[in-house]
């Protein structure tokens, strides 16, 4: 990318382009609230520094300059994205506009740094050899506790604690290498490429094995914590959960909580997804379990849509096909506490693979490094 600095405002113009996709300059002029002359203004660096092209200049050369659409260049960019859980390596190649154009998932082997830092170059080496075109900047995510885009401050899921993992990475790699948090690469992805796209102000609430909580207002990824929301009261009369807390989001919510709220229950180990089924076919205990958390996934729907505002709220996360199976009861929460005035933020499920979550690691790359 070209190094000339850029003006934020100009910065601005791109983002918008990236987001929204190809515009004429009276689109974008109106949509950005400025005047045509200031425009030009902030267009022309874009244009000379090769962030922006006039799109369709070629196939209509006889059209005046100033009606022809300012677009990026998707494809002259490549990214990967890459998302770490215990078990699996998740990586993306994208374009700028994170789609996915080739994908992997390798087991992970050990969880130790020096390995993990070992097993990403060999999918990075893998991924450049497919293409001729350099890689611009890796993005990695994981689950817990980024300090300054820098070190993996403590992740439980992984075991490590005070890593720096992004300078070590860096070493190895040789290209930019961005880290941050598994659910703010999620809903940087969603906020720019995604289901949120088009709300100034959205929430992301993800359950899996863990509780995760992203949140855009005015069009600004808001930085938050990862334990406020995943220990979260709910109902205090309700389970217990690894700190001690009784009926905390993790209690209700967490793979771990569900899956041994029914195994003991019926007295042998049983998996998340053979709750999910048991809970359809109306079994007693998993019935149980499942409707209680999805209640309390609505109830602190609920408590966002309070808090903040917002007008969206998307449900994801691996384990969230529990909100598809106990639907009532995640409305039930929802609207436990209403009030006879709304309006009240729109509520939607949308699963998402672990490759989703691998495309945030690259849109956290593409928003750090865009337009340059
Ligand atoms: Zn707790």
């Amino acid at each position: 990318m070209d190094c000339s600095p850029l003006s934020a405002s100009s910065k601005a113009v791109a983002i918008e382009i990236l987001v929204h996709g190809a515009q004429s300059r009276t689109r974008l002029a109106n949509r950005m609230g400025l005047s045509a002359a200031t425009l030009t203004r902030l267009v022309r660096p874009l244009l000379e520094a090769g962030v922006l092209v006039e799109s369709d200049a070629v196939r209509t050369p006889g059209r005046g300059r100033s009606s022809l659409p300012l677009d990026v260049v998707p494809d002259r960019y490549r990214f990967i994205g890459v998302k770490l859980t215990t078990e699996s390596i998740y990586a993306v190649v994208t374009d700028l506009r994170a789609k996915i154009l080739e994908r992997e998932v390798v087991a992970i082997r050990s969880l130790r740094v020096p390995d993990v830092v070992a097993a990403v170059s060999a999918i990075v080496d893998v991924f450049q050899s497919h293409s001729d075109l350099p890689v611009d900047a890796v993005g990695v995510t994981v689950g817990g506790q980024v300090e300054a885009g820098e070190i993996v401050a403590d992740s439980p899921f992984l075991n490590w604690h005070a890593v720096p993992f992004r300078a070590l990475l860096r070493e190895e790699l040789g290209t930019p290498v961005h880290l941050d948090n598994d659910v703010v690469g999620l809903t940087q992805a969603q906020h720019w490429f995604g289901y949120g796209k088009g709300y100034e102000n959205f929430a992301l609430l993800t359950v899996g094995a863990g509780i995760g909580y992203g949140l855009v207002v005015n069009n600004t990824v808001v930085p938050t914590l990862v334990s406020p929301i995943s220990h979260y009261p709910v109902d205090p009369a309700g389970p217990l959960c690894p700190l001690g807390h009784r009926g905390c989001m993790t209690a209700y919510l967490a793979s771990d909580s569900i899956i041994s709220a029914v195994s003991v229950g019926h007295g042998r180990l049983i998996g998340y997804d053979e709750v999910l089924e048991m809970a359809k076919a109306d079994d007693p205990i998993a019935s149980r379990v499942v409707s209680e958390a999805a209640r309390a996934l609505g109830r602190t729907a609920s408590a966002i849509s309070s808090l903040t505002g917002v007008e969206l709220i998307i449900l994801s996360g691996e384990g969230v096909h529990l909100a598809e199976v106990a639907q009532s009861s995640v409305e039930q929460g929802l609207i436990e506490y209403d009030v006879p005035r709304g309006p009240n933020s729109e509520c939607v499920v949308r699963p998402m693979t672990f490759f989703e979550w691998a495309r945030g690691a690259a849109a956290i790359a593409i928003q750090a490094e865009f337009p340059g």
